[in-house]
């Protein structure tokens, strides 16, 4: 069972089967074929320039291997969707950036809605069961009711958090949940943000700060800034890691709700066009609905 059945089943209706019935009646190398192959990856949110570059390639890699069957030119087809999600990340690492020693501190961002707070209760969740101590800070204190449901997540979870009353200075919060992640020995800090983006300099000078009291009791800390994309919104979610990227250093993604768009290939498109690697996906609403990301795994997964 490929582990992302679950949440890939819209996508994989659309496109997987799509292109399942396109190869079906694959008879022979011909420009229709090409033409409706690219409509397909390109329905599937996997961005126009890289549709365009599968198609190209898969033009010359058909005929060179002198594929006739339908089998083989999927086989072609799934490899180019691999081969070129690992060439846009070469020396990229798809997991999390762990400390050498103390805390490995990891800070999301990203707008309201996206899906960071489950996120951040989904992680903490994961890795506890991996045996970690974890910690929570509860730094969004802009959007309402954002700290009681951080705060519902961690009472789940089994997990310790820091939090203020609302409207505090989120790096009050960041700097009290540091130093003790710091004292009692802590081996992960998850960090909620605010995703407010009317401001863009308001943001900019609040995530600055936070990092900056990060750093100050930790030097190599933050480890990792997860960037938390929706799926269901596409190219808008492109657009909001470039406004992000420009406010702040992001290392990696976090794609959720794939479980509710058709249009999966758009983990390729944001890794080829943001050149950040998605580390993690979110497939549905529950504590055990997100998966480290493998582009093997998950691209077998629209075809199986
Ligand atoms: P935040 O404002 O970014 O903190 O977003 P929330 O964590 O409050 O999530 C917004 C909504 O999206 C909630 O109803 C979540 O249950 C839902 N959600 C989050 N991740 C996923 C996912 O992977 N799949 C689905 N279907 N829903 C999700």
């Amino acid at each position: 069972e490929n582990r992302y059945d679950k949440g890939l089943t819209k996508t994989r209706l659309s496109f997987g089967e799509r292109l399942n019935r396109l190869l079906a009646n694959f008879r022979s190398v011909d420009e229709s074929f090409f033409d409706d192959l690219e409509e397909t990856l390109i329905g599937a949110d996997v961005g126009y320039e890289t549709a365009m570059t599968i198609t190209d390639e898969l033009r010359d890699e058909v005929k060179l291997q002198n594929a006739k069957k339908p089998r083989d030119v999927q086989n072609v087809v799934v490899q180019k969707l691999i081969d070129l999600y690992n060439q846009a990340g070469q020396g990229e690492s798809n997991t999390l950036a762990m400390a050498d020693q103390g805390p490995t501190v990891v800070l999301f961002v990203g707008v309201n809605g996206v899906g960071k707070t489950t996120t951040i209760g989904k992680m903490a969740n994961m890795f506890k069961q991996q045996g970690k101590k974890v910690l929570l800070a509860a730094a969004d204190t802009f959007r309402a009711g954002a700290i009681e449901q951080l705060n519902e997540w961690a009472k789940r979870d089994g997990v310790d958090i820091v939090k203020k009353p609302e409207k505090s200075d989120p790096s009050a919060v960041v700097f009290d949940a540091v130093k003790k992640a710091k004292a009692e020995n802590y081996d992960i800090l998850f960090v909620d943000t605010a995703g407010r983006l009317q401001n863009k300099a308001n943001l900019m000078n609040e995530l600055a700060k936070m990092k900056r009291v990060i750093t100050r009791e930790i030097p190599a800390a933050p480890h990792e800034v997860l960037i938390v994309l929706d799926a269901t919104t596409g190219q808008n979610a492109l657009n909001q890691t470039k406004l992000f990227k420009e406010t702040t250093d992001v290392s990696g993604i976090v794609l959720t709700k794939l479980d509710g768009t058709a249009r999966g290939g758009i983990v390729l498109a944001i890794r080829n066009e943001m050149h950040l690697p998605v580390k993690y996906v979110g497939l549905g609403e529950k504590v055990d609905d997100l998966r480290p990301f493998d582009s093997d795994d998950f691209v077998h997964g629209l075809f199986k």
